[in-house]
């Protein structure tokens, strides 16, 4: 019998599905892409996502989180867009770096190639050279996939993805039967007309059409479903199968989306556009459950969330947290509960009086931060639940303020500050990381911090290990701030346990107060937030919703 060689396999090729968006942003197109993504998971196939930004920003990491949104900080630490949270907790996987890239990450790898001799003396350009350095990442990224989903961000039509769709039509020219292109449009139903228009959609398309790129498919985001008779007409005008013409309405949650697009055939129809293999039927079966359990109307929990990025203007911006926000919610749709989330901007409770409001709430949590704005007003609300005995989970900056907290107010280190606020302060116990020290005097800021994931070995009986149920875990990380290990043992003398540490037990991970003190007190210096997943809830954001709801 012939041997089988690895090379007699014949791998499928990769195929590569981009999702564009057209008309105006904010439409959803991050939502799109990872419901595209998971639905062709659910169908069996290997699906991998990644996401092009056209910022200068090499990451995300600089940006300010009120004009950007969350950072969300991948496993092997680089920082990158609250998209690509979506996709990680959508597809229930890890992604690495290669999937995301900016404008700026795009170019700097150009420009240290050609600093390298990498183009062997040849004349670089803008086109080809930036979009074939954007066709070789996203190939790379989908080497070992059936599939890779490419969120191009912007919307069509305007100066800054003009490269990032050359790199598409370069892809669609070269291996036609491997590309789809799907354009995320939206249609208006202005109230003085009541009626819904394609009009803008239409000439969207037709502005894509302009770089050399097709749509396959046009989702139609829209405040209601769209009928078969504009259904029709975008399929005429827009060149698209009436079939591959999506209803997208506003929805109550985003974890719906994917059923809607199910009911709609979406993957059916992806699958044939791409001539991908008819695996199995879809595995939704889990999904469905967690959506069940998302509506739930049982007893409520109710978390208040105090942060300083709350207040833009006058909005409000949850974007800041999403991935806290989410990890809440998902916790509590595993206990059976409905979370009630609270957002409140910590400048209120600067004065005392407003603190008694807390009163009304289960647990309080206090996300990652930096800076001084706010600082105050944060100090005083974890005294205040320390005192009073409502559940604590403080993250990052949270836990670094928890500790500051009860060195000033428990262990009596007074003139005690962090690092990062009060550099002159006679007892910091909060201090810089020795290796920071040398990167923020000469400004190297960019993608420096202590990023990514990292070991942490967690003691016996703590609040930690009965959560984790191991003693050895693995968290993301962002900051360049540490507990000072001069003050460790005055702390623990003073009743705070420190119950994780870096393996070689230099850096402080978690603190706790013991639960014989304190219900709930826990503050992490890493993000769990990051790791949390609708079908595989954080655990320890478990734990912190049990206890909230469990002592109210
Ligand atoms: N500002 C703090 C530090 O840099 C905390 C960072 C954070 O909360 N992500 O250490």
């Amino acid at each position: 019998m012939k041997k089988r060689t690895k090379a007699s396999v014949k791998k499928s090729p990769t195929k590569y599905i981009f999702v564009v968006g057209g008309v105006m942003s904010g439409v959803g197109k991050g939502i799109t892409s990872s419901s595209i993504a998971m639905l062709l998971q659910a169908r069996g196939h290997r699906v991998t996502a990644l996401k092009i930004d056209p910022y200068i920003n090499v990451d995300a990491g600089t940006m300010n989180p009120t004009e950007h949104g969350e950072v969300f900080v991948l496993k092997d630490g680089l920082e990158t867009d609250q998209d690509m949270g979506n996709y990680e907790r959508f597809l229930n996987i890890d992604l690495p770096a290669i999937n995301y890239m900016t404008t700026g990450s795009v170019y700097k790898s150009v420009i240290e190639k050609e600093r390298n001799l990498g183009y062997k003396g040849k004349n670089v350009e803008v086109v080809p050279d930036i979009p074939l350095e954007v066709i070789r990442r996203i190939k790379k990224a989908g080497k070992d996939f059936d599939v890779v989903l490419v969120e191009v961000g912007g919307t069509v039509g305007e100066y800054q993805n003009v490269l990032f769709l050359e790199a598409v039509r370069m892809m669609e020219t070269e291996e036609p039967e491997n590309v789809a292109v799907v354009m995320v449009g939206y249609l208006p139903v202005p109230g003085s007309i009541g009626e819904m228009k394609t009009k803008p959609t239409q000439t969207a398309v037709r502005m894509l059409n302009s770089a050399g790129v097709f749509a396959d498919m046009i989702i139609c985001r829209s405040p209601i479903g769209i009928d078969d008779k504009r259904k029709e007409k975008i399929s005429k005008f827009c060149n698209v199968k009436v079939e591959n013409v999506i209803s997208a309405p506003d929805v109550n949650s985003i974890y719906d989306i994917p059923l809607n697009y199910e009911e709609e055939k979406l993957s059916t129809q992806l699958i044939e556009l791409l001539n991908l293999p008819r695996k199995k039927t879809i595995d939704l079966k889990e999904w469905r459950l967690f959506v069940k359990r998302s509506k739930n109307e049982n007893d409520k929990v109710k978390i208040a969330v105090v942060g300083k990025y709350f207040n833009s203007g006058d909005f409000v911006l949850s974007d800041v947290y999403i991935s806290v926000l989410e990890a809440i919610k998902f916790s509590a749709y595993k206990l059976n509960l409905k979370p009630e989330i609270s957002y409140l901007s910590s400048q209120e409770f600067e004065n005392k009086k407003n603190l008694k409001k807390l009163k009304n709430f289960d647990g309080v949590l206090v996300p990652g931060g930096f800076g001084k704005t706010g600082i105050d007003g944060k100090l005083n609300v974890i005294e205040y639940v320390r005192k009073n005995k409502i559940p604590y989970f403080g993250i990052c900056y949270g836990m670094q303020l928890a500790v500051l907290e009860f060195a000033r107010n428990v262990a009596k280190i007074k003139k005690s500050s962090t690092e990062e606020i009060d550099p002159q302060a006679e007892h910091l116990v909060v201090g810089v990381m020795e290796d920071q020290r040398e990167k923020i005097a000469s400004k190297d800021m960019g993608g420096t911090m202590r990023l990514g994931s990292y070991p942490t070995v967690i003691s016996a009986g703590s609040i930690a290990t009965k959560a984790y149920r191991t003693n050895e875990i693995s968290e993301r990380h962002r900051h360049r701030y540490e507990v000072n290990p001069y003050y460790i043992n005055q702390l623990e003398t003073a009743g705070l346990n420190f119950t994780g540490k870096s393996p070689d037990g230099r850096l402080m991970e978690i603190v706790e107060l013991p639960t014989d003190i304190h219900p709930f007190f826990v503050g992490v210096q890493f993000h769990p937030e990051l790791q949390a997943r609708p079908l595989s809830p954080h655990p320890l954001f478990t734990a912190f919703i049990k206890a909230s709801y469990e002592s109210n």
